[in-house]
Parts: structure tokens; C-alpha cells; sequence
């Protein structure tokens, strides 16, 4: 077991490192990848297409319904593509909570990228500000610093959950992501974006058309495996950020409003037991007690079995115990 109390962000390493070990400059590519108004814009098509796949499906289920095929690919797609970020992008390669071979780094980059959520380098280096100072200026999602009041709130609310989406870039931003710029195969891959993106949205598609032998069942695979399940994704992924700030319980001591959340927990691979996950930022495991489903971590586990994971990071009983919060008399955790 390795101990992982420390609440030094990862991100703060490579921030602050000596000024030798940081890029120059990006090259052109890259610096697209992080910063560029064309992924801006690719964002608001990112966001209001599945929105729109959302409806279409909505006005064909009228009447019709939908089938086990169709809800089999979002299924399928939803875990493949939502684990990707959880364990790779998140895990693996924001918090390095364990290490896994090259094969596998490019599969969970690939997965990751077909939920559309921006490159890995974006989506990392804007992960390793939130933690380097959460719910305080600087945290790119925090529901918190908006103001008081039901406008507060409510702007907050929306700033986190998918405003800060399109706020313009901080053209500091590959300072955060130093240690995965300087790696060709990762960079690469990760550069391919908009080629994952499109084979996430085709593979149901085809697979829906050859099982179905029609063009009307691979544009159902499209609609339900592509459009749809890329929403639900988007809304999941981005409540971490809004309501496990907001609503849920706290185990751990944190410097910021971080929150336990049962059914985030369930519906984001673990992801949602979010207070653990800010205590313990470089821990492979966000569910710390055993009735906290963690099915990232479960794979994680599983991945290890089979010789695919090392050096799993998870805190100590010591270091739990320390940042554990105090609890009036009489009263039972609430998480
Ligand atoms: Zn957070
Ligand atoms: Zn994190």
C-alpha cells in the first residue's frame, strides 16, 4: 500500500518544476490541442449535437419505443467510453494512481476521447487546476465563487456543470501537462481526437446496421450508441464537478466543499465519491469503504490480476484516520 495523504496536487509538480523542465513553446498541433478557438468552437458542437440526438431520439421513442439493440450499444458504449476517462484520463494519467503498459495507456486514451469531452491534454491540464486550488480563484468548475444568494447559486451551479466549458483558454494551460507533452505516443494519440470521436459515433452505427441489415437500424446505432450515450456521459462526467461540490456528504477533511455522492458514485464508475477523491487525489480507489461501489477501481483490480496494472496507489489506514473529520458526539458519519 502506498500511502497518497498528501493533498499536494499532482498538478503543482509540473506547474512549478524547474524552469529546464518545462516546453519552450508547444508546437502549433499542440498548442491546438490545448488552446485554440477551433476547439472552441468544436466544444459547442460537442455539447448541442448529442443535445440534439437527445431529442430525435426522445420524438422516435413516441410510439415506437426502443429496442435491446439499441439500448445494448448505448450500454456497451456508455461503460467503454465513461471508464476510459474515469480510469485512464482521470486516474492514470491526471493523478499517475497506478501505472500500465503502452498498449493499454493508447486503448484508455482512444476511450476516453470517444465521450467528447476535449483532447486528454485539455481535459487533463483543466482536471490538475481544479485540484491545485479547488473551490478558490484559479478552479476552472468550482460552484462556489459566483456570489451569494439564489443567483449565486444558481449561476454557480451552471458555471460548473457546463459554463466553464466555453470560458476563454488560459494559454498557460500545457504548463500542467509538461510530463504528457513531452511523450510522443501519448501525445500523438491523444492528437487524434477528432478520429476517435467519429469512430465512437460510427462503431455503433455499424455494428446496429449489420445486425439489423438496414440503414434505418445503423441510424437508431447512431442516435442511441453515439448521440444519446455521448449526452449522458457529458451530464455525468460534468456533475463531479457541479453537484459533488454541492450536495453529498464528507468523510475527509479538504480545503474545498468536495462531496460524497451515492448516485454519482454508481453512475460515474466511483467518480462521485468525490470528498475521498479530493482527501486522496492520487488514490486508485475513491470508494473507500467497502458498500461504496467503485467500479473503476474494481477494474483497476482486475487489470492487476491479469499483470495490466502496478504501483495501485491507495492511502493508508494512518492517513485516513488523520484527515478523518470530526464527528459531534452522538451523531453517525454522513457520506
Ligand atoms: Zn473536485
Ligand atoms: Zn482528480
Amino acid at each position: 500500500m502506498t500511502d497518497t495523504s498528501t493533498t499536494a496536487p499532482p498538478a503543482e509538480a509540473h506547474a512549478e518544476g524547474p524552469a529546464e523542465a518545462r516546453p519552450e513553446r508547444l508546437h502549433d498541433e499542440d498548442l491546438e490541442q490545448l488552446v485554440s478557438a477551433d476547439v472552441r468552437i468544436w466544444n459547442v458542437f460537442g455539447v448541442l449535437v448529442p443535445f440534439a440526438g437527445l431529442v430525435i431520439a426522445i420524438v422516435l421513442l413516441w410510439g415506437h419505443g426502443c429496442n435491446a439493440l439499441q439500448l445494448s450499444l448505448m450500454l456497451v458504449m456508455y461503460c467503454v467510453t465513461g471508464l476510459g476517462v474515469t480510469i485512464g484520463w482521470h486516474r492514470l494519467f491526471t493523478h499517475r494512481a497506478f501505472e500500465t503498459n503502452r498498449f493499454m495507456q493508447v486503448l484508455l486514451i482512444i476511450a476516453g476521447s470517444m465521450s467528447v469531452e476535449g483532447t486528454l491534454l485539455t481535459w487533463v491540464a483543466q482536471h490538475r487546476r481544479h485540484h491545485q486550488s479547488p473551490d478558490a480563484d484559479g478552479d476552472p468548475h468550482s460552484p462556489h465563487i459566483h456570489g451569494s444568494g439564489l443567483h449565486g447559486v444558481l449561476a454557480g451551479f451552471w458555471h460548473s456543470h457546463i459554463g466553464w466549458f466555453f470560458d476563454p483558454p488560459d494559454p498557460d494551460l500545457y504548463r500542467y501537462v509538461t510530463d504528457l507533452w513531452r511523450d510522443p505516443l501519448i501525445r500523438r494519440t491523444g492528437g487524434l481526437f477528432k478520429l476517435w470521436v467519429v469512430l465512437g459515433l460510427l462503431l455503433p452505427a455499424v455494428v446496429a446496421g449489420l445486425i439489423t441489415h438496414s440503414w434505418n437500424g445503423a441510424f437508431l446505432g447512431f442516435i442511441w450508441g453515439g448521440l444519446v450515450r455521448v449526452f449522458l456521459i457529458h451530464h455525468v462526467t460534468w456533475s463531479i464537478n457541479s453537484v459533488c461540490h454541492i450536495w453529498g456528504g464528507r468523510t475527509f477533511r479538504t480545503r474545498d466543499q468536495s462531496k460524497n455522492n451515492a448516485i454519482f458514485g454508481i453512475l460515474a464508475f466511483g467518480e462521485g465519491w468525490h470528498n475521498n477523491h479530493h482527501a486522496f487525489p492520487t488514490s486508485a480507489r475513491h470508494g473507500l469503504k467497502w458498500w461504496q461501489i467503485d467500479t473503476s477501481y474494481l477494474l483497476i483490480q482486475f487489470m492487476q490480476k491479469l499483470g495490466l496494472a502496478w504501483n495501485v496507489k491507495l492511502p493508508t489506514e494512518s492517513a485516513m484516520a488523520l484527515k478523518r473529520e470530526k464527528m459531534p458526539a452522538g451523531t453517525t458519519e454522513n457520506n
